[in-house]
C-alpha cells in the first residue's frame, strides 16, 4: 500500500529531521502504548468479560544490539487489519498536527520539539518499523511492516497476546550520529525519564547488573 500523500510528505520531513530531536520517538511511541492501555481499561470497567488485573498491563522496552533491534511492547487494546491500515497508514491523523498549517510544517524542528509528532517518529531513528498486533477478541494477529515512505505491507502473523510489539531496526551510525546510542540501556533509561516519568501503567526493561 502506498502511503497518502500528505503522509509522504511529512514522513520525509521526519526522517530528515534534525538530530537532537530525534530521541523523542521513545516518547511517541511510549505514548501510543499507554493509549493502547487506557483503551482496554476502560473497556474493562463496562464490560465484565474483560478482567484488568493491574499487574498484566504494562510496556516493555527491549534493546537487542545483535540484530539492532529495539522492541517497544505492550499488553494494551491492539490493532485489527483494519485499524492498522487506517491508523499507520495516515499520518495526519496524528491529532496534533491538524492543527498546523504549511509554513509552520516548514519548521520541523519546532513541530517536533513542541508537539505529538506521532507513530511515525519512529523513523526518524529506525531504517524499518514492524508492528505485530493482536486485537482484543481477535484470534488474528497481523503484521504491518514498513521502511518509511515506500509505503507498507500487511500480512497476517502469529502473537500468543492481545496487544503490540513494536520493532525499530534501528539506523548504521553515520560521521555525525550515533544512532547505536537508541539500544544502550543508560540512553534509554534517561529518555524514558526525561519524557515519559508521568505513564500510569509500568515500563519495563531488562537491565545489566554487576
Ligand atoms: P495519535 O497518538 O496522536 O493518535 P499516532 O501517530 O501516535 O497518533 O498514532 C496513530 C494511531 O495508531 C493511534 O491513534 C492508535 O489508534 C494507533 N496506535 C499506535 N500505536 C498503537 C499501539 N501501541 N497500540 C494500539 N494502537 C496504536
Ligand atoms: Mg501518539
Amino acid at each position: 500500500m502506498e502511503f497518502k500523500a500528505e503522509s509522504k510528505r511529512l514522513l520525509e520531513m521526519m526522517i530528515n529531521s534534525i538530530y537532537t530531536h530525534r530521541e523523542i520517538f521513545l516518547r511517541e511511541l511510549i505514548s501510543n502504548a499507554s493509549d493502547a492501555i487506557d483503551k482496554i481499561y476502560y473497556k474493562a470497567l463496562t464490560d465484565d468479560s474483560i478482567s484488568f488485573d493491574k499487574d498484566s498491563y504494562y510496556i516493555k522496552i527491549t534493546a537487542n544490539k545483535d540484530t539492532r533491534t529495539l522492541q517497544i511492547s505492550d499488553t494494551g487494546i491492539g490493532m485489527t487489519k483494519e485499524e492498522l491500515e487506517n491508523n499507520l497508514g495516515v499520518i495526519a491523523k496524528s491529532g496534533s498536527l491538524a492543527f498546523k498549517n504549511e509554513t509552520e510544517l516548514k519548521d520541523g524542528h519546532d513541530i517536533i520539539g513542541q508537539f505529538g509528532v506521532g507513530f511515525y517518529s519512529a523513523f526518524m531513528v529506525a531504517d524499518s518499523v514492524t508492528v505485530i498486533s493482536r486485537a482484543l477478541g481477535s484470534d488474528t494477529a497481523y503484521k504491518w511492516e514498513s521502511e518509511g515512505t515506500d509505503g507498507y505491507t500487511i500480512e497476517p502473523c502469529e502473537k500468543d497476546a492481545v496487544g503490540t510489539d513494536i520493532y525499530l531496526k534501528i539506523k548504521e551510525n553515520t560521521e555525525d550520529e550515533k544512532f547505536e546510542e537508541y539500544l544502550e540501556e543508560y540512553r534509554l533509561k534517561s529518555i524514558v525519564k526525561k519524557y515519559s516519568d508521568f505513564i500510569r501503567y509500568p515500563i519495563k526493561m531488562e537491565v545489566t547488573t554487576q
